[in-house]
């Protein structure tokens, strides 16, 4: 038994315009009140609902996430996850698109016997995929 490499690998936009910004805020915005009001939060490890008041994810024992309550707290999250991008993590290898060069291809992750990775870079593309910020940003 060895080792596997687990991560995640992503496309998006060279540069994140003010539309693409504009729009993941009200986007997770509209997200972030959807799921406070169902009175559940997501596990951004393994996407499972968990009801509010658990500090853990009950399957995987992640640290949940916290859906802001307001909506300038959403939007700084928003501005914190762009201004990140493209991410400059020791963990994260990335290069321009042979076939888009106004796109960039943007992997993060790590050998593991099974836990999830540790590095910064890992945890950052998770959260952009589970919150859907990296979708309404234009990175999938
Ligand atoms: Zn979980």
């Amino acid at each position: 038994m060895g080792a596997d490499m687990m991560g995640y690998l992503v496309k998006g936009p060279a540069k994140l315009s003010k539309v693409a910004i504009a729009r993941a805020k009200k986007e997770y915005w509209a997200l972030c009140q959807e799921m406070n009001k169902e009175g559940q939060r997501k596990c951004l490890n393994c996407e499972r609902l968990v009801g509010l008041g658990e500090e853990r994810c009950e399957t995987c024992g992640d640290p949940l996430h916290e859906w802001p309550r307001t909506k300038a707290e959403a939007d700084t999250e928003v501005n914190n996850m762009a201004a990140d991008w493209l991410p400059s993590y020791r963990d994260v290898a990335c290069r321009s698109d042979p076939d888009d060069p106004e796109q960039f291809l943007v992997f993060a992750g790590d050998m593991s016997y099974g836990d999830a990775p540790e590095g910064a870079g890992y945890k950052y593309l998770q959260e952009l995929l589970t919150t859907g910020i990296g979708k309404a940003l234009g990175i999938r």
